[in-house]
């Protein structure tokens, strides 16, 4: 991906080497605010079990501390990261603008460990989230390292695939879509959930393939190989993939995120349009 002369936002907040500080309220509102962290977001379809192990593991929070001083200066991936966000304003401003709105910008903390958001405690095992609650997308750089060893997913544009898949939920929160979908999931049985939440990542996928689009056609941001990579992250992160290696079979009721095929296809037709419209997952015949 072509990044390096590209603006940098302004909106990254890095709290990496930060602990969280005591009496942080876990899971916010009773286990509301834990349920909003497994149910909006996450990137992987990762038991929701994990997060809970990893927030009880962190109990009881530490004592905030700073630790290791300020970032060095050349901190590429932070640059990296803030450039694809900057990308991401870019386009998604100019697509609200025509549609008549205004397009308020996410946040995106940077964090190691773990890390307080209106959502809840979360560490990095969930990967990274979105909180509709704060406006703020969470990432911990590491899990780039994660992507690239555990799930075979390389290259600078897997990883701005990631975040413009988070951004993805910001601008469908901003649309109401997200408010939509939650009222109708809390009335409905598990596996319809589940069902939900996969046409929403889908439409998240959608979205980062038409941001790519639109990014494309304005800065030509993509160099040879950048569509592969980012087709292969969608691949490797599908729930099938994921489920396949964690518990050695698959099943599809509990999909969260959508299958492999499933992801490349709805991530392929917004990179191929380049518009909203597109990304109807919840009218669309076929996923
Ligand atoms: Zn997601």
């Amino acid at each position: 991906m072509r990044w390096r002369d590209g603006r940098q936002s302004d909106n990254v907040e890095d709290r990496r080497g930060m602990s969280i500080s005591r009496g942080a309220k876990i899971g916010g509102v009773g286990g509301l605010g834990l349920l909003a962290v497994v149910v909006i977001g996450m990137f992987l379809g990762i038991d929701p079990t994990v997060l809970l192990q990893g927030v009880q593991e962190m109990q009881p929070p530490s004592v905030s501390v700073q630790r290791g001083g300020p970032p060095a200066a050349n901190d590429d991936q932070r640059n990296f990261v803030a450039v694809v966000l900057a990308e991401t304003e870019d386009v998604w401003n100019e697509t609200f603008r025509r549609m008549g709105r205004t397009y308020q910008a996410p946040k995106l903390v940077l964090f190691s460990g773990a890390v307080e958001s209106a959502c809840g405690v979360a560490g990095s095992a969930v990967g990274p989230f979105y909180c509709p609650s704060d406006q703020k997308v969470y990432l911990d750089l590491k899990f780039f390292e994660d992507l690239r060893t555990r799930f075979g997913a390389s290259g600078d544009f897997a990883q701005a695939y990631v975040i413009a898949h988070e951004v993805g939920h910001h601008v469908q929160t901003l649309l109401g879509i997200s408010k939509k979908v939650n009222e109708l999931q809390s009335r409905v049985s598990p596996s319809e959930r589940n069902r939900l939440s996969v046409r929403m990542e889908l439409q998240a996928d959608c979205f980062a393939g038409a941001w790519a689009h639109q990014a494309d056609r304005n800065r030509h941001i993509l160099e040879a190989g950048d569509i592969e990579e980012g087709l292969n992250a969608a691949s490797a992160i599908g729930d099938d993939r994921i489920q396949r290696k964690t518990q050695g079979y698959v099943v599809p009721d509990a999909f969260t995120h959508g299958s492999a095929a499933q992801r490349v296809r709805w991530f392929k037709l917004g990179l191929e349009f380049g518009n909203l419209q597109t990304c109807d997952t919840f009218n669309a015949d076929r996923l």
